[in-house]
């Protein structure tokens, strides 16, 4: 699809991507199964785009939150061998759909264990499930007391369930003011697992790991991680950072991160104009000219992401040069001072997130202005901006 329709476009860096997931798989080791987590549209990234290009890389497992999202990867895909998870939502209506596509999905309810043997049963294919475990974080998860029963269930309908995984998700394993509750929760998966595997109920794989507790808490890993944040270049805060890098000195020698920045997204200018000091730029009166200046109109504005709040405070690049928002950020459309940028004409690229030159323009850095996590920033990014592989 050509770029040229579009206002603004997003790059995704294959180069950048392998980069992450070779570092990521030996960091977990061969044995363990790399899951690539792409719920919230590959975490901006969007789904039809990422899911070919990291099938290309050699990921064959994906996990989503919902059903609609497994539907949305299953036709992305392009390989025999690839399998979705499904670890959040999906209607007891659904569920006999998942199970004819082969996609396994998280059960935290017993009317949900219920319901998936009939759906089985009358299907005539086992279900694949995971059982998700409570441990401490309180939000979903098979209770304690629920345990027996679970059990029970599925010694009598062992045909039409297939234990694919016994899982649990940990309450902020990159904060190390969670340390006291992860522990807790690291020992409860132990113990309960376990229990499980005394009654019988072997499951094939035990998986607990997000980026922050595979990074934090090796002891996490098991038989498959969960990767989000980290496979897109990013870490899950600086706190894992800084502790990952104390922890394995060699990896960073040259403090490079090991980690790239998988998308970038970018725009044209518009059009330029001479403005002369002391005049106002753009609606009403935000930005006043202190000396004669430069505007480059940018055809991005808070429908596309652009914060309103980043009115005369966020900053793109052009020519490899960082340029400023001057004025109000409009629906559809910026404006930037380029006095100081030599020549910026019509067309020069301009971009958003990602590099020019020697600049960078960060997620972190754009949602510390937002004041915003990575991971609120990247999924605002509008599903309707054409992604293309690099
Ligand atoms: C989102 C999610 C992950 C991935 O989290 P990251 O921090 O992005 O690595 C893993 N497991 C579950 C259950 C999740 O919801």
């Amino acid at each position: 699809m050509s770029n040229e329709l579009y206002p603004s476009w997003i790059e995704l860096s294959k180069q950048a991507f392998e980069k992450n997931i070779s570092f990521l798989k030996d960091y977990i080791g061969k044995d363990v199964v790399f899951s690539s987590v792409i719920k919230g549209n590959a975490y901006g990234h969007g789904i039809g785009h990422f899911v070919p290009m990291a099938e290309e890389c050699g990921v064959r497992h994906f996990s989503v939150f919902s059903s609609d999202e497994a539907r949305q990867a299953a036709r992305a895909s392009t390989e025999e061998d690839t399998h979705i998870m499904i670890m959040g939502m999906i209607n007891n209506g659904a569920l006999g759909w998942a199970i004819e596509r082969n996609i396994s999905f998280f059960i935290f309810e017993l009317d949900r264990l219920k319901f998936a043997v009939k759906e089985a049963q009358r299907i005539g294919k086992p279900a694949r499930i995971h059982l998700h475990l409570e441990t401490g974080m309180n939000r979903v998860g098979l209770e304690k007391d629920q345990f027996e029963e679970a059990v029970d269930i599925i010694r009598n309908n062992h045909k039409h369930l297939q234990i694919d995984g016994i899982c649990t998700h940990y309450a902020g394993a990159e904060s190390v003011g969670n340390y006291v509750r992860i522990q807790k929760q690291i020992e409860n998966f132990k113990e309960y697992s376990s229990w499980f595997e005394d009654q019988g109920i072997e499951a094939r794989h035990r998986h607990t790991a997000c980026s922050a507790s595979a990074l934090n808490y090796p002891e996490t890993i098991m038989d498959i991680v969960r990767f989000g944040i980290a496979q897109y270049g990013f870490w899950p805060n600086r706190e894992t950072y800084m502790n990952f890098v104390k922890k394995y000195p060699d990896i960073n020698k040259e403090h490079k991160d090991p980690l790239e920045r998988v998308l970038s997204w970018k725009s044209h200018v518009m059009s330029t104009k001479e403005v002369p000091a002391g005049e106002f730029v753009g609606y009403g009166n935000t930005y006043l000219t202190g000396r004669d200046e430069t505007i480059a109109t940018v055809p991005i504005g808070y429908s596309h992401g652009f914060g309103r709040n980043l009115t005369n405070v966020g900053i793109v690049l052009i020519n490899g040069k960082r340029a400023p928002v001057a004025g109000l950020v409009n629906m559809n459309l910026l404006t930037v001072d380029v006095t100081d940028i030599p020549n910026v004409k019509k067309g020069d690229e301009v971009v958003i997130i990602g590099h020019q030159g020697e600049q960078e323009i960060t997620v972190s850095s754009f949602s510390e202005m937002r004041n915003n996590m990575n991971y609120e920033v990247l999924v605002q990014i509008p599903s309707r901006i054409p992604r293309s592989i690099v």
